[in-house]
């Protein structure tokens, strides 16, 4: 199978060290078929070990391997190399999150707001002895919010998420409006209330950047704006 070889610019940067961060750069023969992913694993294990970076299913569900690649955020698992322009390959960390190091970022505060916005089902009535079952007309709305992965790809490229540190962002409001729009919730007055601010739904700049690259098609906008309608401006 003929192979290609790719230069790959890495962003490195470790804030233990006293030195700015910097780019390296890696040559590797890139197969037919290689993920950007992949290739990370390879020149961490031949070249340079102390290459750090994020991953754990390799398959577009646990949302641990987005970062910058060409400028444009993308989960590295799902980004082929050779689908890529040019011979060289710029990898940089996710956006608007601390660096912990290399393409390494902390999501301490990304989780706290998924936290803040109470994602979990609170339904007004009383636990039925079976389970709660929801009709397939009454899902249609919440269904689509379901595939988050939490990967914040959404927050790395929100332009609010730059500016203020404060604002929820795309991934919580869109995990937000997932239990608003839920039948079997019971704690709408109190949700609205939560996200009825700057740093809630108010805050968002509608620009659908999130919305456009969402690896699993998640319209958090969309959402932003369907709250936006239930709450008393
Ligand atoms: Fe990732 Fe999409 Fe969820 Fe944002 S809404 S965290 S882009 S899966």
């Amino acid at each position: 199978m003929a192979k290609t070889a790719r230069t790959f610019r890495i962003r490195r940067y470790d804030p233990a060290e006293d030195a700015a961060p910097s780019y390296r750069e890696y040559v590797i023969d890139v197969p037919e078929g290689m993920t950007v992913l992949e290739a990370l694993i390879r020149i961490q294990a031949e070249q340079d070990g102390t290459l750090a970076f994020r991953y754990a299913c390799r398959g577009a569900v646990c949302g641990s391997c987005a970062m910058a690649i060409d400028g444009v955020v993308r989960l590295a698992c799902r980004t082929q190399v050779r689908g890529l322009e040019g011979e060289t390959v710029t990898v940089d960390p996710l956006p608007n999150l601390e660096v912990v190091k290399d393409l390494v970022v902390d999501m301490d505060s990304f989780f706290e707001k998924d936290f803040a916005v109470e994602p979990w089902l609170q339904p007004a009535e009383p636990a039925p002895e079976r389970e709660r079952p929801v009709s397939p007309d009454d899902w249609t709305e919440a269904e689509p919010y379901t595939n988050c992965i939490l990967c914040a790809s959404c927050h790395g490229v929100c332009p609010v998420a730059a500016r203020d540190p404060e604002y929820l962002g795309p991934a919580a409001l869109a995990k937000h409006y997932r239990f608003l729009a839920d039948a079997r919730d019971g704690a709408g007055e109190k949700r609205l209330k939560l996200v009825d601010s700057e740093a809630g739904v108010w805050g968002c700049d509608v620009v659908w950047s999130c919305s456009k690259i969402c690896p699993k098609g998640v319209r958090p906008t969309k959402g932003i704006l369907a709250t936006r309608e239930r709450v008393k401006p």
